[in-house]
């Protein structure tokens, strides 16, 4: 490598005389956020205090290194006592209990379906979720289990009225006593066999009615996956007389005893390694019916488009922190005489990732903005919902994978170390993924949303109408959609869902961002542009990118 000139040299020192670049901390997560504000602008709501003050936490000092701590000193299972008796509980470092408790006072769980919530209260949430997010994903499994679990659980009024206040309660009150002695529940969602995590429908788990007609059953059978085993309630479905069957089991029954629910082992994750997911076996545990007999999976899936928004959520949060770090990164350190960033291809990555962060986030606030409207009775806004939550989780938590691995890159080898985040971001990445419907069955849930509800692909295309007629790329690309939509068949799920987000994400740059984000967007993502890299732009766009950069580049 050449020696630098004297310029260079003292150029070089401007980065500190190591030229290693200081932690981002305590920094306010939504200050270089414009999307995020345009986004809740278009939805009527600013950021609420409550909000603001969440977004100065999530970048604190103190909570990104209770973030690091918990990641660090993952849970332990303890299945017996030193005298051999079951106890089936996982202890968790303080750091867990710091982050749980700040979500939960956040109402980050079930506290949006209150009946005293405002009619902006699930945007609220998700506002607070996406941010807080950007501190640490692993924890939120368990929060967004939670929030998801209350339409599943309203099918059965008696528990509802019975386990909803505590689940809604921004109380965060660990350890297994009965639900009905605890300040604040939690709830899990226990689905996943050996056979199958996408086709439910061959779970074995069977379920024995206490007495006949009676909501009260036993169950035995195991379960491959459950996360957060040390929540209060769970959520599972087995096999009653009548069929595959929902049902609410707590950990501990009322009288004080533990049900008979047996964790096995923890999983040993690639990454969300914070929280606990355990391989569990229930002998003979008492579960309550949630729904008819035989309803199991149209019962449960009343969580799921819940779910799915908080993996949108999760996605663009993770893709906005690593944005975060990457720009302010290469802001700071200096090559060859000047700012990373300031070199032209490297302001190309850069402004890259900051267009694809800006679709995902605009895209996940219009979903939950959505949530409100169609819990409110908006017909179109429920039929809109139900394509544009799969094709939209689909594409972005795909997307936070490669945009995360680049943003790593842009750190150099630091970025490669476990004492920076992005190593962590890396890890927890393909998740969101893979829950609630990995890439492929939500592609063709899209399908199936598309074939069993006319009225979602006239939903979507009239959304996506309101921002014809700024781009010829966008407008191109509407044309071809229309035409994809009306040739629906399984081999090309993956095409469709795709096509859809991006014109979807498309659609709502053009309205709600600055038109050069919109048009690179438009261009990279919608053009003829064939496969590429991050940082791959055309020509004409160059003059734009520092702007874009500025903007999103936490100070
Ligand atoms: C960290 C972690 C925590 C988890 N926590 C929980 C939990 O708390 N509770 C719980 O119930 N589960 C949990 N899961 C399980 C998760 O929900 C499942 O892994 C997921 O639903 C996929 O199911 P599977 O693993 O059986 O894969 P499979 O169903 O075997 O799918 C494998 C692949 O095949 C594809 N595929 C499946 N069906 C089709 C089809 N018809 N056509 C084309 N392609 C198809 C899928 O897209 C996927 O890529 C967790 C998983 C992880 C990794």
């Amino acid at each position: 490598m050449p020696s630098p000139t004297q310029a260079e040299a003292v150029a070089l020192t401007e980065g500190g005389s190591d030229n290693q670049v200081p932690p981002l901390v305590d920094y306010d997560v939504s200050a270089a956020d414009p999307a995020l504000h345009a986004a809740l602008d278009a939805a009527g709501s600013p950021l609420t205090p409550r909000l603001c003050a969440l977004a100065v936490d999530a970048g604190s000092g103190e909570f990104i290194e209770t973030a690091q701590l918990a990641n660090t000193n993952p849970p332990v299972l303890c299945t017996h006592d030193r005298a051999g008796n079951r106890m089936d509980q996982v202890d968790f470092h303080p750091a867990w209990h710091s982050l749980m408790e700040r979500a939960v006072g956040a109402g980050l769980q079930a506290a949006p379906w209150s009946p005293e919530s405002g009619p902006h209260a699930h945007l609220h949430r998700a506002t607070g979720f996406y941010l807080w997010t950007q501190t640490e994903s692993g924890h939120l499994c368990p929060i967004s289990m939670s929030y998801a679990a209350i339409p599943a659980l309203r099918r059965n009024p008696r528990l509802a009225g019975q386990f909803e206040p505590g689940l809604r309660a921004r109380h965060y009150d660990f350890g297994l006593r009965p639900p009905a002695t605890k300040h604040g529940l939690l709830a899990g969602m226990s689905m996943t066999e050996k056979q199958g995590g996408s086709d439910l429908r061959a779970g074995t788990t069977q379920a024995v009615p206490d007495s006949p007609g009676q909501e009260q059953f036993r169950l035995t059978g195991h379960k491959w996956f459950t996360s957060a085993p040390m929540n209060d309630v769970f959520l599972t479905l087995a096999q009653a007389p009548g069929g595959l069957t929902c049902f609410l089991l707590p950990r501990v029954l009322p009288d004080g005893t533990r049900n008979g629910i047996s964790l096995v082992r923890l999983k040993d994750k690639l990454g969300n390694r914070s929280n606990a997911s355990a391989e569990i076996e229930y002998q003979n545990a008492i579960g309550w019916r949630i729904g008819d007999e035989g309803r199991g999976v149209p019962t449960i899936l009343e969580m799921v488009t819940m779910t799915r928004l908080d993996c949108v959520l999760g996605s663009a949060g993770q893709m906005r922190a690593a944005l975060s770090q990457a720009t302010f990164y290469a802001s700071r350190r200096y090559a060859f005489g000047r700012p990373l960033a300031e070199h032209p291809a490297m302001t190309a990555v850069l402004a890259d990732l900051a267009v694809e962060s800006w679709a995902a986030t605009v895209t996940a606030i219009r979903l939950a903005a959505l949530v409100d409207q169609s819990l409110a009775g908006d017909r179109a806004a429920r039929a809109l919902l139900r394509i544009a939550l799969p094709v939209s989780k689909f594409w972005i938590c795909k997307r936070a994978v490669p945009m995360i691995a680049e943003a790593l890159e842009c750190l150099g080898g630091n970025g490669y170390v476990e004492t920076y985040p992005m190593a962590r971001l890396l890890r927890e990445s393909p998740l969101n993924g893979i829950w609630e419907g990995s890439g492929t069955v939500t592609a063709l849930d899209a399908l199936r949303a598309l074939g069993r509800s006319p009225e979602s692909r006239d939903a979507l295309l009239a959304e996506l109408r309101t921002a014809q007629g700024v781009s010829a790329i966008f407008d191109q690309a509407l044309v071809n959609l229309t035409k994809l939509l009306d040739q629906v068949e399984p081999a090309g799920a993956r095409r469709l869902a795709s096509l859809a987000a991006r014109t979807l994400a498309a659609s709502m740059l053009i309205r709600q961002a600055p038109p050069e984000v919109a048009e690179l967007y438009c261009t990279t993502r919608l053009g003829e542009v064939g496969d590429r890299v991050f940082g791959e732009l055309p020509e004409q766009h160059s003059a734009q990118l520092g702007r874009i950069l500025e903007a999103v580049t936490p100070t």
